[in-house]
């Protein structure tokens, strides 16, 4: 057992208080306030470097080790959702319709602490760790982007993140190089005929019967002009045409989400869906309105930042297996780090053992095992140790 693993398990207690304190206070994306401030005022009483308001509301911690060496970053969000907390816990939401629902609150503890333990191993670190503390996950454009414009990644070499994962049981960690979350972006569409008597449908244009049209052929985007090899989904889930029974439509509206994992895909289908629209409207002799809005970019990443990961993770106590894992759907805005420096996010499962079925994230009854903060927070500081002290023989 190494000095990293000892001193993290002798602080889990205070990783758990922190987590539950965080757990009571939890703030929308965009609007925390003291969140930052506690996360700013554990760092400076360890005597890190500290920057506030970061592309608004992020913190940065910078710990300078006693030997000269490489930068490593690791990153937490901390934001919360607009859910009324259902669980009769003792630790429970006291923010009415606010919820730490999706472990940000556990993300953040794990960093603290962890700052912690490498403080107290300042000297023998060969290097540097920015501590992101990430504001607005959960609401694109999400903090991120903005933090990295604010320069929260000036000087560093490689970054780390993790999420916890209540549907994964404890003790898995779940890895994969390329893309593990989608890109997840909208798109919103008018489409415009002329309204008129139902009963005279030959002095009006339906725009109920090009939508219909429009939604019918849009189901053949994924499977004939998608790369088999490649996934897509493209979903309308809002379709809206309000007229009394008897009166054709004016106007539709249509609103849908287009999930991908490859860039070329995301650009593909952004073009083909307005070109179907196009034809569809001229067809028809209906115009139309498109727009497209982008979402987070899909989280790739890089290959030899993951393979490393994984092997530390093999060794770190309490993992029991790493696993290759398939892809998710969900957003995740720690993509746009990657696309500036090398790095890895992985999975930490936080799946109870004596639970049969976690409620899922985003549920008003979300909870997590919290040993996987401890799970979590010795895989970022071994990779995070190991990385400096490779440094000079291997990269
Ligand atoms: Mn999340």
């Amino acid at each position: 057992m190494n000095e990293l693993y000892i001193k993290l398990q002798s602080k889990f207690e205070e990783m758990v208080v922190i987590r539950r304190y965080l757990h009571e206070r939890p703030e929308l994306s965009h609007q925390e306030v003291h969140t930052p401030a506690y996360i700013a005022n554990y760092h400076r009483k360890l005597g890190l470097e500290v920057r506030e308001g970061v592309g608004e509301r992020g913190v940065v911690a910078t710990l300078r080790g006693g030997k000269p060496g490489k930068t490593v970053a690791l990153r937490a969000d901390f934001d919360a959702l607009a859910i009324q907390e259902l669980n009769d816990l003792p630790y429970k939401s006291k923010n009415d319709g606010v919820m730490h629902a999706c472990g940000h609150d556990g993300h953040t503890a794990t960093l603290l602490v962890l700052a912690n333990v490498l403080a107290e191993m300042r000297e023998e670190i060969e290097g540097n760790v920015v501590f992101i503390h990430q504001h607005a996950e959960e609401l694109a454009p999400g903090g991120a982007k903005a933090m990295i414009e604010d320069c929260c990644l000036e000087g560093v070499d490689v970054i780390f993140g993790t999420h916890l994962w209540a549907p994964t049981p404890l003790g898995d960690i779940l890895v994969r190089e390329g893309a593990i979350m989608a890109a997840a972006d909208r798109f919103e569409i008018t489409i415009q005929g002329k309204g008129g008597h139902g009963a005279e449908p030959h002095h009006s244009i339906d725009a109920i019967v090009i939508g219909s049209q429009f939604v019918t052929q849009l189901q053949t985007l994924v499977s004939r002009r998608v790369d088999p090899l490649q996934s897509a989904v493209v979903s309308v889930g809002h379709f809206e045409a309000t007229n009394p029974f008897n009166v054709i439509a004016d106007t539709v509206r249509l609103k849908g989400t287009v999930r991908t994992f490859d860039e070329n895909v995301r650009t593909l289908l952004e073009k083909e869906i307005e070109q179907l629209l196009q034809a569809v409207c001229t067809g028809m002799h209906a115009t139309y309105e498109y727009s497209y809005i982008l979402g987070y970019p899909p989280v790739v990443n890089h290959v030899n930042e993951t393979h490393f990961v994984a092997d530390v993770a093999a060794q770190v106590p309490g993992v029991e297996r790493v696993i290759e894992c398939p892809p998710f759907m969900i957003g995740e805005d720690f993509a746009y780090y990657m696309e500036h420096v090398p790095g890895t996010f992985f999975i930490t499962g936080a799946k109870h053992p004596e639970w049969e079925q976690a409620y899922p994230h985003h549920h008003a009854r979300f909870d997590f095992d919290e040993r996987a903060m401890l799970i979590a927070a010795q895989v970022l500081g071994e990779a995070t140790l190991n990385y400096l002290k490779a440094e000079e023989s291997n990269r």
